[in-house]
């Protein structure tokens, strides 16, 4: 197959932040994969910008280490090479004035003009006031920032306005690294793109939705930072709700950021209040090697959970009857994400009682392994009659497609080039983030005024029992977490 690899215009990216732990071991190794495929015209620039000082031959130095470390396998000697000598470093603080003036001699003219945001959010006003009053951002130059993106709607909404005060939202890269998934926008060419889903789309053939994004890891190391803000802030609020709005959304008109974003934004108006009897919140324990959450939070009376179940309505006429169940949390049995579309059962079986009914289950899995499964039920072969077995049919494709379908670019990589193409389509927009916190913060502050504390769970399990008891209280199942 002939490479479907299109290099972007030349650019300056600069990274703020560029010395921290999102740059070195996720956006300049995915920054390097583009350069060895080709993507980037070899004027192109990055520029490393942070607080402590370091010549260009060092940062050059710990870029080259974390490329090693996090990525070691990508590229040759040549061509790590090269790509070093693309990039610049820059001593700024955000904060005050040392090196904005350097960093403004150092930008090339005729180019895209990027800036990431890879700092602590109360830093991104003071950026963009700086890059405006030192005349390095125009009404071309994009910015690009990370989430958390607010803990609350009325933290939201200040960051938007202290970014809308010198940049317009066409200029505004809200990353949600989920939104870059080959599977997530597989989802949407196999929802839009096909005649046979889009007409069993709705509440008469789906019977519920699972959108499951578990993880195996605990909190270590970052305990208080993450007691301040727990599951539903730092998952379900943005990357989970991500997936239900792409699951749920309505067909947009094209395939262009504001009429995809659009609808998006609909969806999470439709979503129901929900009811506290429809949360489950959890906090792992220690496993006898391992700390329990409150020990990582350092804080015994922790009220913050490590994870979290919920189910949702998506309040109008496509849904209406068939609700979406979400969980997410850590130190779970296996690293694994996934959005399982549950069909209804079949209203009759030709088959006899024996046979039973079966339902089909489209899985779109997000990690490990992306792709995506269609479950259909069939004959068990062999003689003894009509035993039916459901099995899944690959929808990978990674045959059909050849050997390029397994070097798709990771989601960082995929985005940071979508920033430079100028296409927002897979960037979350302002309104909504807003519309999401507006969701969440009624739901959070029922449970904060109630005093309610999280259940514990087992490290290693599925997550508490009362999450299986949530399900099965409606007839229904999880369905299981293993890698
Ligand atoms: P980090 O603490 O490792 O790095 C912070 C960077 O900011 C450093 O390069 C530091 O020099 C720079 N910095 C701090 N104060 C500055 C100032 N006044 N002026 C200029 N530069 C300054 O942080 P990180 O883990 O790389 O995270 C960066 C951002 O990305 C945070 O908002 C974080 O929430 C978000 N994020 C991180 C991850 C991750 O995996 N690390 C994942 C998602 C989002």
């Amino acid at each position: 197959m002939v490479s479907r690899v299109i290099p972007v215009d030349p650019f300056d990216l600069v990274i703020f932040g560029g010395t921290g732990d999102l740059a070195r071991r996720k956006i300049l190794p995915g920054l390097y994969r583009r350069y060895c495929s080709g993507q980037m015209e070899d004027n192109s620039r990055i520029i490393g910008a942070a607080r402590s000082e370091h010549e260009t031959a060092e940062f050059r130095q710990m870029i080259a280490d974390a490329i090693a470390e996090f990525d070691p396998k990508s590229g040759s000697p040549e061509q790590l090479e090269g790509f070093l000598e693309r990039l610049e470093y820059v001593q700024v603080d955000a904060l005050g004035e040392a090196g904005w003036k350097e960093l403004a001699a150092l930008m090339g003219e005729n180019r895209v003009r990027a800036f990431y945001f890879s700092v602590a959010p109360s830093l991104f006003g003071a950026l963009a006031e700086r890059l405006h009053a030192h005349g390095i951002a125009d009404s071309e130059t994009r910015i690009v920032v990370e989430k958390p993106f607010g803990k609350d709607l009325a933290s939201a909404k200040a960051l938007n306005a202290a970014l809308a005060e010198h940049f317009d939202e066409s200029q505004i890269y809200r990353i949600d690294h989920y939104l870059g998934k080959e599977t997530v926008q597989n989802l949407m060419a196999v929802r839009f793109g096909n005649m046979l889903f889009e007409p069993l789309w709705n509440s008469q053939y789906i019977d519920h939705i699972q959108i499951t994004v578990a993880e195996t890891v605990g909190v270590d190391g970052r305990g208080e930072y993450y007691d301040r803000s727990g599951a539903m802030r730092d998952m379900v609020q943005n990357h989970l709700m991500q997936l239900l709005c792409l699951t749920a959304m309505e067909p947009p008109a094209k395939f262009d950021p504001d009429a995809v974003r659009d609808e998006k934004l609909k969806v999470i108006r439709a979503l129901n209040a929900v009811p506290l009897e429809d949360v489950v919140r959890g906090q792992y324990l220690a496993d006898g090697k391992k700390p329990g959450y409150l020990e990582h939070a350092g804080d015994p009376d922790s009220k913050t959970e490590s994870f979290i179940a919920l189910r949702v309505e998506v309040s109008n006429w496509r849904w209406a009857g068939t609700p979406f169940y979400m969980r997410t949390g850590k130190r779970l049995r296996a690293r694994s994400s996934e959005i399982a579309v549950v069909f209804k059962e079949t209203p009759h079986s030709i088959f006899g009682e024996e046979a039973g009914r079966h339902r089909n289950v489209l899985t779109i899995r997000l990690q490990p392994n992306e792709g995506m499964d269609l479950f259909v039920t069939i004959k068990e072969p062999g003689p003894g009659g009509m035993r039916l077995v459901d099995v899944p049919l690959d929808m990978t494709f990674a045959e059909a497609l050849g050997p390029e379908a397994e070097d798709v670019p990771d989601a960082y990589e995929r985005l940071i080039m979508d920033v430079i193409r100028g296409n927002q389509t897979l960037f979350m927009r302002g309104d909504e983030v807003e519309a999401a916190w507006a969701w969440a913060d009624p739901l959070i502050a029922s449970w904060e005024n109630r005093g309610d504390k999280p259940v514990p769970y087992e490290t290693g399990s599925t997550g508490p029992e009362e999450a299986l008891a949530m399900m099965h209280r409606e007839g229904r199942r999880w369905r299981d977490i293993r890698a």
